[in-house]
């Protein structure tokens, strides 16, 4: 079953709303085990919306549109949809009913185009709108299937939850099944390169990386009417994928390293506390997005100045004037200050070059080193990021030092990053 998405809005082409319906769909859809093979978005325009819909139609079984389903004369989703597939409108008497309803509560007056909102598709399935007023609805013609949504998330979410996605799960031939695994410290080109015999022969399942913000993923995905068929082939891809990758692999649940590791310190009652400088509080301000981190989260410190690291950390100055604040030593030196003066069973630090300027051939701009303690073990790790802008090397920094603390609660080592 192959299905096209259709976002309907000038305001989606000006860049003024960004299209999160299209992006829900193609998520959910994609877990009914029916495969999106096209996204248009299209602005408030009768005869480019025809032309979208018969071009769509030459390859789609299914189209959906998103958006232009309300009152107003720019609203055209469904005229032109009905023009094209020649299927009639009548007026709905419960739409209707509703309408006059929604007025009276509000102490409005219905105007001519609130009743265009009553006209719906003949033969169609029509979902009512829990969120609004505009309903939605499906129609079959000609082997052929669309389905006219309201745009407002509110009303498309609630309506794809009660009634969409039961409708669409009736025509889905089978569901697809998928893993999600992540990787950090490895690039997606090497990841590939890694791969490739994988992905070159790839059938069922497939397999596809990601490249994300520093991070890469893997998705591994089949599709079978036999549910356990498609659980067992993506889990035995998994498991060799896992095995060539493993010092990289941190999760095949698609789970978010932050709370990989908020999860471990809250299940093994580890304290934590970080004194952070070139990433001045992003380490400490992510980690306060896991719930209930507040039973394992002492403190972070943001120590920009040699004086601060020397006050609050009992960095040496010799230390500092000899190796500069982006060292081996000052890291160790930053983090043992830090278990001295917290007591936390994991403290981390940071010190690096995030740029633009500052950069010199023996120290350049994304040397950052990482000192960790776990337990008593402590590791000193060197990065070299790859200089993509400032914002990147101080994200990437941050996940690292998520990525050292994953890897040493496990007891495991540490790979160049
Ligand atoms: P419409 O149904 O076209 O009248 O759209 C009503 C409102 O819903 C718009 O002003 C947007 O704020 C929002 N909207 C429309 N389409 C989308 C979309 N694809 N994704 C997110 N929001 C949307
Ligand atoms: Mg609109």
């Amino acid at each position: 079953m192959k299905c096209g998405i259709i976002s309907v809005g000038t305001e989606l082409l000006m860049g003024q709303i960004t299209d999160t319906n299209a992006v829900y769909a193609s998520e959910h859809l994609r877990s009914l085990g029916i495969d999106v093979i096209y996204r248009y978005t299209v602005g408030d325009n009768t005869e480019r919306l025809k032309k979208t819909i018969k071009n769509a139609f030459t390859e789609c079984d299914i189209l959906i549109s998103i958006g232009g389903l309300g009152p107003t004369e720019d609203d055209l989703t469904k005229e032109t949809f009905c023009e094209v597939m020649g299927v009639p409108l009548y007026r709905d008497e419960k739409t209707m009913m509703e309408l006059e309803d929604n007025a009276r509560q509000h102490q409005k007056v219905l105007t001519d185009n609130n009743y265009k909102q009553a006209l719906l598709p003949e033969g169609a399935v029509i979902f009512y709108n829990g969120a609004g007023t505009a309903p939605g609805f499906a129609v079959e013609k000609d082997d052929k299937i669309f389905i006219c949504m309201p745009g407002p998330p509110r009303e498309f979410i609630s309506m794809w939850e009660n009634g969409v996605e039961d409708y669409l799960k009736k025509l889905g031939n089978g569901e697809i099944y998928f893993r999600v695994i992540r990787l950090f410290g490895k690039g997606e080109s090497v990841i590939e390169t890694d791969l490739i015999d994988l992905i070159d022969n790839q059938t069922d399942p497939t397999i596809a990386t990601y490249a994300k913000e520093g991070e890469c993923t893997i998705r591994v995905a089949s599709k079978h009417t036999d549910p356990e068929e498609a659980r067992r082939k993506v889990d035995d891809m998994t498991e060799i994928i896992c095995q060539r990758e493993k010092d990289y692999v941190y999760t095949i649940d698609d789970e978010p390293l932050v709370m990989i590791v908020g999860r471990k310190l809250l299940e093994k009652h580890l304290s934590i506390s970080c004194c952070e400088s070139c990433t001045g509080g992003m380490f400490a301000s992510l980690l306060t997005s896991v719930p209930g981190i507040s039973e394992v989260f002492d403190r972070g410190l943001v120590t920009y100045t040699y004086n601060a690291k020397m006050n609050e950390l009992g960095v040496k100055e010799e230390t500092l004037s000899k190796y500069t604040a982006v060292s081996r030593q000052v890291a160790d030196e930053m983090v043992t200050g830090l278990h001295k003066k917290t007591g936390s069973d994991v403290c981390v630090s940071v010190t690096g070059l995030a740029g633009p300027g500052g950069g010199t051939k023996r120290k350049p701009v994304g040397l950052v080193y990482i000192g960790c303690i776990v337990r008593g073990r402590k590791k000193i790790v060197k990065l070299n990021i790859s200089d993509l802008g400032r914002a990147w090397i101080r994200k990437y920094a941050t996940l690292a030092m998520y990525n050292i603390i994953n890897r040493m609660i496990d007891g495991e080592k540490i790979p160049p990053m």
